[in-house]
């Protein structure tokens, strides 16, 4: 090689080295000095819910946390990090999170190394669901059967429901079918909204909110004060037809009674047309308001007789029975409203008992 040509090698080699120098540094790892539970502790250890102060190098990005979970703790939990300050970030632990190591990651997908974390080892619920008794809408309410999740749920030997103030109304809920990361639990009589614990011998699980239901009004069946709405021959249909039966995302608000098209409907109570329009789901309908409750018939085979504001005379004819709308063959979806009415913060509540009550009495 000539000496020209090894100089020019020389600097090539030189700008390659130059750039290589400016190429942007790789992304800074967080690193963790320490570890404090500040809030929702366990004799000051951390637990799921515990919020903690993890403080260090390189936090300003970081926006996640890592936990181990499931019995073996090989199931990755995902908690958010919020700054607290150039240094420290804030995490919530997530409520199924064991002993193990955890880390931290920033938004350009850096992850910190390990940090190990001691998790207090009390029984935590997680999350819960009613399976049986339930209120419409999987809601919860007195009775309910729920199927409860979390850690360390094994040993629980009951849960209590807190009512109120004091420990007077407190009460004893019947758990069963324990595992390491479930039971189920049956909501005692009498229980309201309000916070409930799973309890082992003497340790206690932290306290979660437990939502009750208030229960459906169903008003008494009136006999003789109605008219029933089908006047022709009818049935209340299967099971699927009833008040509180579940559809897909939401629950039945009303009674089915099917009939064949083009029986004549007539208006069950006095009162005044509240609504009449179509809409995707109900069709053809009429919302009719009488003092203590509303009335609503949909799925009419043609738009309604009366015009929002007429006054309505008990047996007075609305429509025909059909099937417009999400309707599957001819038949009136009948709902009841208390008052102040259909969705302006009145209830529905279970027609049948006023319908049977109405149709026995013609
Ligand atoms: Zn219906």
């Amino acid at each position: 090689m000539s000496k020209r040509i090894a100089r020019a090698v020389a600097v090539i080699c030189a700008v390659v080295a130059a750039l290589a120098g400016a190429a942007p540094a790789q992304a800074a790892q967080p690193r963790i000095s320490h570890v404090e539970c500040i809030s929702a502790c366990s004799g000051g250890q951390a637990r799921g819910g515990s919020l903690l102060l993890v403080s260090g190098q390189g936090m300003g990005n970081v926006f996640r946390a890592i936990f181990p979970g499931g019995p073996q703790g090989i199931r990755n939990l995902r908690g958010r990090a919020a700054q607290a300050s150039g240094s420290a970030v804030r995490v919530r632990v997530p409520w199924e999170t064991v002993s193990g190591t955890f880390v931290l990651g920033t938004r350009d997908g850096v992850v910190s190394e390990g940090k190990a974390l001691a998790i207090a080892p009390v029984p935590v619920v997680s999350k819960w669901s009613c399976v049986a008794s339930c209120a419409p809408g999987r809601a919860i309410r007195p009775g309910s059967l729920l199927a409860v999740r979390g850690v360390r749920l094994q040993a629980v030997r009951n849960a209590i429901v807190y009512n109120g103030k004091g420990s007077a109304d407190d009460k004893r809920a019947r758990i069963s079918s324990q595992r390491y990361g479930s039971f189920r639990m049956r909501v005692p009589p009498g229980t309201v909204t309000g916070d409930f614990a799973a309890r082992e011998y003497r340790r206690k699980a932290p306290p979660r909110r437990l939502s009750v239901a208030a229960a459906v009004p169903v008003a008494a069946p009136v006999p003789g004060a109605g008219n029933f709405p089908v006047q022709g021959v009818h049935n209340f249909g299967q099971a699927g037809a009833r008040f509180g039966a579940g559809r897909a995302g939401h629950t039945h608000q009303g009674q089915d009674v099917l009939a064949a098209c083009g029986t004549p409907l007539v208006a069950a109570k006095a009162g005044t047309v509240r609504f009449a329009g179509y809409q995707s789901a109900a069709g053809n309908y009429i919302v009719v308001t009488a003092p203590d409750q509303d009335q609503v018939y949909m799925h009419l085979q043609s738009p309604a007789r009366l015009k929002e504001g007429a006054v309505v005379a008990q047996g007075a004819r609305l429509g025909e029975v059909g099937e417009t709308g999400h309707a599957q063959g001819c038949h009136l979806h009948f709902e009841l409203w208390s008052a102040p009415g259909w969705y302006v913060g009145g209830k529905p509540f279970d027609p049948l008992p006023q319908l049977r009550a109405w149709d026995t009495s013609r």
